[in-house]
């Protein structure tokens, strides 16, 4: 679960087989206005490796995990590790049966979706599949979701941080604080590392990684304004804002933007911007 559904905008091509550098994406069957395309499963490997790494097997589709499968262990490589953006099922459901069928530990920030595997922290390198991979901690869609940097390649796997159509939510268990600090360390990053490419969880790669955090961190400030609005105007409950602030969005995503506007409240509640009758 993952795109804010009131900021959808058409995207280029096809995702599955799309990628950049050592990547390559395998599309999951499981498309949905959340979802946008499906899940994007990432098997890195670079020139000439013996190994590869899956990123996010996605959900526990036997025929998708057989096709990441293939793909990971073609040219006689095994797969060396396998590791979690965060742990939101359409990511990590497949995990297990992955781990089954390629023998290779599951990696991930939060210990329940660990199997066999070490834990992935701020600063963490990982290596293998010929390739040296950076872990980047990215709390705020959720408060497990970590990057990926792949210096070599001058890529970054984002999971459901940055999207590869509109912008993504803050889902239950995220904090648009950390969120907003979060993305401020990418949009630094993509300088400071020379990005060339964004690997989203969902929707096709992005090119332009420092418009894309440029734009990322404009429409938070300006849902954060279109709320502020809104309390001004008398709202008082999320249902309320959200019938302002989302009216011309199909009323069946409403439950899923009132999550994004209760992240909102709270953040604004956070910094003494919420009069106190208003109901989160
Ligand atoms: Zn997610």
């Amino acid at each position: 679960m993952t795109a804010d559904p009131a900021a959808e905008r058409p995207g280029p091509g096809p995702v599955d087989g799309s990628g950049s550098g050592s990547a390559v994406c395998v599309l999951a069957p499981n498309p949905s206005p959340m979802t946008l395309d499906g899940t994007n499963t990432w098997v890195i490997a670079g020139p000439g490796s013996s190994s590869a790494i899956v990123v996010d097997p996605g959900p526990a589709d036997e025929g998708h995990l057989r096709r990441v499968s293939a793909l990971a262990t073609r040219a006689g490589r095994r797969v060396h590790q396998i590791l979690l953006t965060h742990g939101h099922a359409d990511h990590s459901a497949g995990a297990r049966r992955l781990a089954e069928l390629t023998a290779a530990p599951v990696r991930a920030a939060d210990p329940a979706h660990r199997l066999d595997g070490d834990g992935l922290g701020p600063g963490d390198v990982v290596t293998g599949a010929g390739r040296e991979i950076r872990v980047i901690a990215t709390p705020g869609h959720s408060a497990d979701s970590v990057c990926f940097l792949i210096p070599a390649d001058g890529i970054l796997l984002t999971g459901d941080t940055v999207l590869g159509r509109g912008t993504t939510v803050i889902a239950d268990d995220g904090h648009l604080g950390d969120y907003l600090a979060s993305l401020d360390r990418l949009r630094a990053l993509a300088d400071s590392a020379g990005l060339t490419a964004l690997l989203p969880g969902h929707g096709p790669v992005l090119p332009d990684p420092a418009g894309t955090l440029d734009y990322y961190i404009g429409h938070r400030r300006d849902r954060l304004a279109e709320v502020t609005e809104a309390l001004a105007a008398g709202d008082r409950t999320p249902a309320e804002i959200v019938a302002r602030v989302y009216a011309d969005v199909d009323r069946s995503l409403w439950p899923f933007a009132e999550w994004s506007v209760r992240a909102q409240l709270e953040y604004l509640d956070e910094h003494g911007g919420l009069p106190p009758d208003v109901r989160k």
